[in-house]
């Protein structure tokens, strides 16, 4: 299924459960079921406002946020296995003093666990440019249900292709 190629990475047997969830057409019902709500941070002051908590909380000494916002024109890598392909960038000015931070504007309609787990994951770039061991330590160190989440996520965008907005 070419639609997988976005877990292509995982273990066989996560792959084969989520095949089977798309044939029999339980992706969204498995989905509702474990994110029944979608979250309500939607102006782009809230989305500052929720990464900048996030920040403080976590990671205090690092550069300075100056932009948060949703990207409608981030295109959805989708077969590329980096999560931040898809989801959002951090892109460093030149004097790398400022940060943005961009989220797909797809994740306006998105559970909130959903929403962490980007946020996690571009906060944790801040520290560590790759995604190796201490890049995800980290990830899961804010959210320790990362890795679920992440794979979540996948799903989610699965979904989204094949049978629209899990909200709508
Ligand atoms: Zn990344």
């Amino acid at each position: 299924m070419k639609i997988l190629q976005t877990i292509n990475h995982y273990p066989t047997q996560i792959k084969e459960q989520v095949k089977k969830l798309i044939e029999t057409e339980k992706l969204t019902a498995y989905l509702l079921n474990r994110y029944p709500a979608r979250h309500d941070i939607i102006s782009e002051k809230a989305l500052y406002d929720y990464v900048q908590n996030y920040k403080k909380r976590y990671i205090k000494q690092s550069s300075v946020i100056s932009k948060v916002n949703y990207d409608a024109k981030l295109q959805l890598v989708k077969h590329a296995l980096g999560t931040h392909s898809y989801v959002s960038r951090v892109q460093g000015n030149k004097l790398k003093a400022k940060q943005e931070i961009r989220i797909a504007t797809l994740f306006k309609k998105a559970p909130l666990p959903m929403l962490d787990m980007i946020v996690v994951h571009e906060l944790a770039h801040l520290k560590e440019k790759d995604h190796n061991k201490a890049f995800y330590k980290l990830c899961c160190y804010m959210l320790p249900d990362y890795h679920q989440l992440e794979l979540d996520t996948r799903l989610f965008l699965i979904n989204n292709e094949l049978n629209g907005n899990l909200y709508e």
